[in-house]
């Protein structure tokens, strides 16, 4: 992967975002490409895990704390109840090689989409 990533350099202010949170370890921002109302991706302020396998593998408190953050994401943005997708690896969809969550929220009946 390169480094620092894109999700690195929205967080550091090189190149536009909307960053929806910020705390010690994670971060969040909106899909540029969103598939909900809500669409957010949670991110690890570490670049050091590739996938969710290697997160939860590496560090599982790090992994607990995105999943709060997804949770606060939904209270804050949708009704509280959100689903949480990893893509992991580029044949699952994955484009981006620094571990993140999409959050995705306000999902129409009917309209569940495939990441
Ligand atoms: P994945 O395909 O699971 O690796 O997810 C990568 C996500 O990053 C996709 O949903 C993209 O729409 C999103 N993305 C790519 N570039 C940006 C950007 N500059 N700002 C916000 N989201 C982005």
């Amino acid at each position: 992967m390169t480094s620092p990533s894109i999700f690195t350099r929205i967080l550091n202010g090189d190149i536009p975002g909307e960053i929806l949170l910020d705390t010690d370890r994670v971060f969040a921002i909106r899909d540029i490409n969103p598939q909900a109302p809500l669409h957010a991706l949670v991110i690890p302020k570490t670049e050091q895990f590739r996938d969710v396998t290697e997160l939860a593998d590496g560090d599982p408190a790090l992994l607990a704390e995105i999943i709060a953050a997804a949770k606060q994401l939904a209270d804050e943005h949708a009704n509280g109840e959100y689903r949480l997708i990893f893509n992991n690896g580029a044949s699952a969809g994955q484009s981006v090689f620094h571990v993140h969550a999409h959050v995705l929220g306000n999902i129409e009946e009917g309209d569940l989409v495939g990441l």
